[in-house]
């Protein structure tokens, strides 16, 4: 520049392996049963230490965009996203993120797959939500078999299309979750949504679907799990976007919320003019159905916690190990060690803990603790 020089500025922390530097991690892989999977995450956290960091920027600089019409006036219900949102979706689905205990018969793939989401989610949180309500999907989904049967391999699939196409043609599909509505989030049962059998209705039996829905992430998903009021009570069902004919399922997207965080990632409003949905699990038993989902994205968010104070830590060490002040490195600063030092021992205190968690999932089912403590 011509008016000064820059010095005493950190370079950017780029290039680095997300899991090798993350020496909690490395030893909690080891300690809780998923050793095997160590080469593999090595090549995980070089792969997003590099490129995806960049996507990561650009997609939270440049959020989704809602189109609710067409330029002739037509409903279409589309959310834009950059192409490095989609880039993000698909490392992450490549690298089975949404998956991995699902596709593996490795003990430990519960672990292992922690290991690697808090390494890539290190890089971009946003697109961790799709991810985790895929992967978190598929233990409520098997509550009805025959459902699970058709969706259990789209959602388990490791390609990623982005397509307004009906999933089977695609070979792929992403899953999304909506139960919070206006006048209730944590006590879903204040769930106001009906569900109306069209055909004498059950599990498995296709209803209609009438009312709204406050939150809805990840819009452009090509199913999503909801709950409504069937006669019997609150009921859980599988709903798709796409109809099985390439018509758009009776769901508009009424705006997008305007979040602090999680940008690169749309969270919309919904309403449901009668979609069509299929009922999974028993009539009246939506919670305890949808529980199993929301217990497996619970695991994400602790899991995802641990990554961005890992990620928060390497950013804040980095930082004052390039850059002095009053004649020495910050780091080497008593006052500025100690929060460091306080910040390192949480962010490890917050993988060990991840990861234990995540190894409860791997045990629940033969071991009655690791259940409890799941
Ligand atoms: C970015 C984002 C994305 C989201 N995406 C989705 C989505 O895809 N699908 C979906 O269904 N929902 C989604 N949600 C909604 C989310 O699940 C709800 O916000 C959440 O369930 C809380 O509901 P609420 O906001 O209505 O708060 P309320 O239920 O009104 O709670 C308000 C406060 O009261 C506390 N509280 C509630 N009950 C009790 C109690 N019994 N005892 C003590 N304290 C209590 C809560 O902890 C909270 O602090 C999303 C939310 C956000 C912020």
């Amino acid at each position: 520049m011509a008016t000064h020089q820059v010095t005493n500025q950190p370079p950017p922390l780029r290039g680095r392996n997300l899991f090798e530097d993350n020496l909690p991690l490395v030893e909690a892989l080891q300690r809780e049963g998923g050793g095997w999977a160590s080469e593999r995450a090595s090549e995980v956290g070089r792969f997003w230490g590099g490129e995806p960091i960049e996507w990561g920027e650009l997609a939270n600089e440049r959020p989704p965009v809602l189109d609710r019409f067409d330029r002739y006036g037509q409903r279409v219900d589309e959310v834009t996203f950059d192409e490095s949102w989609h880039r993000l979706m698909a490392a992450g689905i490549r690298d089975e993120l949404h998956a991995l205990p699902w596709r593996s018969d490795e003990q430990g793939s519960n672990v292992a797959r922690g290991a690697l989401f808090i390494t890539a989610t290190q890089a971009e949180a946003g697109f961790a939500c799709p991810t985790t309500m895929t992967f978190a999907a598929v233990p409520a989904l098997r509550a009805q078999p025959e459902l699970a049967a058709e969706w259990e391999p789209l959602l388990t699939s490791t390609s990623y299309n982005p397509a307004s196409v009906p999933a089977a043609e695609k070979g792929s599909a992403i899953c999304g979750m909506a139960m919070t509505e206006k006048q209730g989030g944590s006590d879903v049962r204040a769930n106001t949504t009906t569900a109306k059998a069209t055909n004498g209705g059950g599990p498995g039996a296709e209803y209609k679907i009438t009312g709204h829905k406050w939150f809805c992430s990840a819009p452009m998903s090509d199913l999503f799990l909801i709950l409504a009021q069937a006669p019997e009570g609150i009921s859980c069902f599988a709903m798709p976007r796409i109809m099985p004919d390439g018509s758009r399922n009776r769901i508009s997207i009424e705006r997008l919320k305007d979040k602090l965080g999680n940008r690169s990632n749309a969270s919309s409003e919904v309403e449901y003019d009668g979609a069509i949905a299929r009922m999974v699990g028993e009539p009246g038993r939506g919670v305890p159905t949808i529980i199993e989902m929301v217990a497996h994205t619970r695991l994400d968010c602790v899991l995802g916690g641990a990554a961005g104070m890992r990620s928060a830590v390497a950013q804040a060490t980095w930082h004052a190990a390039h850059r002095a002040a009053f004649g020495k490195q910050l780091i080497d600063q008593p006052l500025m060690t100690n929060v460091l030092a306080d910040l390192a021992l949480e962010a490890e205190a917050a993988t060990v803990l991840a990861m234990r968690l995540a190894r409860a999932y791997d045990e629940a089912e033969d071991d009655a603790a690791a259940a409890q403590f799941k």
